[in-house]
């Protein structure tokens, strides 16, 4: 559903990725896991095309992304991303930052688009928070509030880099929860996290990336609970 192959990007002479082939399937949740500066943004803003590759090709869905004729407006609408720093509209209420998007580029009328953020408040569990500004949330309800806004322009694939990894401990869970929710309705999804148990209980594979190669992928039981390589297995040694 999603194919990554040969995919390399360079800032200047800093080669970052050098040759990245991943595949996701259709409803899989692929982790992604590696050291500082190993290239895990840059792969995901790739796949967003927030950053141009060098070379590779992606196909999201039978549509080549790296194809230069492609409508990159278009693709990127399929395509649901949520940062670490939730990138909210401070000065929209939580369902204007829902609805702003689908009306400007998915071309919806206010009233379906209030009625899709509104049932998308509601698988976050946020309903009744809609006509706040982003201010009055907490961290964390200010990242599932950014879960819904992606979720809002029905997304094929979302995008998670370390989605969890700026909030206060407490707040982690509830977050999760609802990436566990999406990932048990069938969402494919690509996450970066440094969340071990999460990577374990939910997802279909883990990859380890370092130095902008893919070191080692398999099941989450054996990546994280066997790993192979001595990279790994050092990494893991600094994380768990
Ligand atoms: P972290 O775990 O710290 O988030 P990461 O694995 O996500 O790290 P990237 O953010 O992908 O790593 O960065 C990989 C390398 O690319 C780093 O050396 C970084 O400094 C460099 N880099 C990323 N974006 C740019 C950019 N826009 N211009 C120049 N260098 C960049
Ligand atoms: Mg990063």
């Amino acid at each position: 559903f999603v194919e990554i192959s040969g995919l390399k990007k360079s800032f200047g002479t800093l080669d970052v990725l050098k040759g990245i082939d991943v595949t996701v399937n259709r409803g899989d949740v692929v982790c992604i896991i590696g050291p500082s500066g190993s290239g895990k943004s840059t792969l995901l803003r790739c796949v967003n095309l927030l950053e141009e590759p060098n070379g590779g090709k992606i196909v999201v869905n039978g549509v080549e992304l790296t194809d230069p004729d492609v409508d990159i407006d278009k693709a990127r609408t399929k395509i649901g991303m949520v940062f670490q720093s939730f990138n909210l509209f401070s000065h929209l209420s939580v369902l204007n930052n829902l609805t702003v998007a689908q009306r400007k580029v998915l071309k919806r009328g206010e009233k379906e688009a209030q009625q899709v953020a509104l049932r998308n408040l509601e698988r976050v569990g946020l309903k009744e928070k809609a006509n706040a500004m982003p201010a009055q949330l907490s961290g964390g309800q200010q990242q599932r509030v950014a879960i819904a806004r992606a979720l809002s322009m029905d997304p094929e694939v979302m995008l998670f880099d370390e989605p969890t990894s700026a909030l206060d401990p407490e707040l982690v869970g509830d977050v999760l929860g609802v990436m566990r929710q999406l990932a048990d309705e069938g969402m494919t999804m690509l996450v970066v996290t440094h969340e071990m148990q999460f990577a374990r209980e939910v997802a279909d594979k883990v990859i380890f990336m370092d130095g902008g190669y893919i070191v080692e992928e398999g099941p989450a039981a054996e990546v994280i609970g066997n790993p192979q390589e001595e990279r790994t297995r050092t990494f893991l040694r600094r994380v768990l």
